[in-house]
C-alpha cells in the first residue's frame, strides 16, 4: 500500500464507493499535481457530504489532472450539528474570515443578512463557498456549510421557518427593562419554553442593527436576545464567541 497522505483531503461532488473511478482536475487537479506535487500511486482522503469519507489513489496523471481510484472508507457519514449562522457581510477579507471561522465550529448553513447600517452591497457567493470548502477540508467535518445567497432582514423574519430559534446577539443588552441573559442560559430556557431545539445565530453588522431593527427581531416570537457581556465586541470576533457558546451549550463539544 502506498504512503497515504493523510493530511491531503479534499471535498468533491462525485459519488464515493469502493473501486469508483473518476477524474480530478480543475483547480482541485492542479493542488494535487502542482502545489502537493503528488504521484501516481500516491493516496488521498476524499469526502462529499453524503457517503463519508474514503481512500483514493492516484492512477493515471497529467498536468493538472489525475484519475483517482476509491479504495475503502475511512470513515462513516455522521450527523453533524444543524445550526444556521446569519450574519451581516462585512468587508471582504473579515468575511472570508468569518466564514473559515463558522465552517470550522459547525456552522451547516452560512446566510448573509443584508441590514440597514450593512456596509457592503454585493456578497461573492462562488467566494463563500470556496472559503468553506476549503476550511471544510482543513478541519475535518464530512460536509460543506451551505452557503444561501442575501436576503434582506425583514425578509429573512418574514419567512422564518416554524422550527427554529433565532439566538438574536444583541449588543444593546435589555431593551426595556427586558431582561437579556447569557447564551447558556438562554438556550436551555427557550428550548424548554418552546419545545424547539433548532437554532440560528444572528450577528448584526459593524454599525450595529438600528433601534427598528431590534424591535423587530425581539417582537419575532422565536427570537431569543443573548448577551456575549459587557464590551462590544467586533462582529467577527462576535461571531466565533456566539459559535462557539452553542457549540459548548448545545452542539457536538459537549
Ligand atoms: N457598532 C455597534 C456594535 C456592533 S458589533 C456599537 O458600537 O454598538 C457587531 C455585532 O456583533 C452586533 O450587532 C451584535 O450582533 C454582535 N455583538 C457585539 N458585541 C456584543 C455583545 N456584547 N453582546 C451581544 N452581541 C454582541
Amino acid at each position: 500500500m502506498s504512503s497515504a497522505n493523510p493530511n491531503i483531503r479534499l471535498f468533491v461532488e462525485n459519488d464515493l464507493s469502493e473501486e469508483a473511478g473518476f477524474l480530478i482536475d480543475g483547480h482541485q487537479g492542479h493542488y494535487l499535481m502542482n502545489v502537493m506535487r503528488m504521484k501516481e500511486g500516491e493516496v488521498v482522503a476524499l469526502f462529499n457530504g453524503r457517503d463519508g469519507e474514503w481512500m483514493a489513489r492516484l492512477e493515471k496523471t497529467g498536468k493538472g489532472r489525475a484519475e483517482v481510484r476509491v479504495l475503502g472508507q475511512i470513515e462513516e457519514q455522521s450527523p453533524e450539528p444543524d445550526l444556521w449562522y446569519l450574519f451581516a457581510p462585512v468587508k471582504r477579507a473579515r468575511l472570508d474570515y468569518m466564514v473559515e471561522k463558522a465552517t470550522e465550529l459547525g456552522a451547516s448553513l452560512i446566510w448573509p443578512v443584508m441590514t440597514r447600517r450593512t456596509n457592503v452591497d454585493r456578497v461573492k457567493e462562488e467566494r463563500l463557498r470556496a472559503n468553506a470548502i476549503e476550511a471544510a477540508e482543513q478541519c475535518g467535518r464530512l460536509t460543506v456549510p451551505e452557503i444561501r445567497s442575501p436576503v434582506k432582514l425583514e425578509r429573512v423574519l418574514l419567512d422564518w421557518p416554524e422550527d427554529r430559534l433565532i439566538l438574536f446577539c444583541d449588543e444593546a443588552g435589555g431593551e426595556g427593562g427586558q431582561d437579556i441573559a447569557p447564551l447558556g442560559i438562554a438556550v436551555k430556557a427557550a428550548e424548554e419554553k418552546t419545545g424547539l431545539d433548532k437554532w440560528a445565530i444572528l450577528i448584526g453588522p459593524e454599525g450595529g442593527f438600528t433601534p427598528e431593527e431590534r424591535h423587530m427581531i425581539r417582537q419575532h416570537p422565536q427570537s431569543v436576545a443573548v448577551t456575549l457581556g459587557p464590551r462590544i465586541l467586533r462582529a467577527d470576533t462576535a461571531a466565533v464567541a456566539a459559535l462557539a457558546l452553542w457549540q459548548c451549550y448545545a452542539g457536538d463539544w459537549q
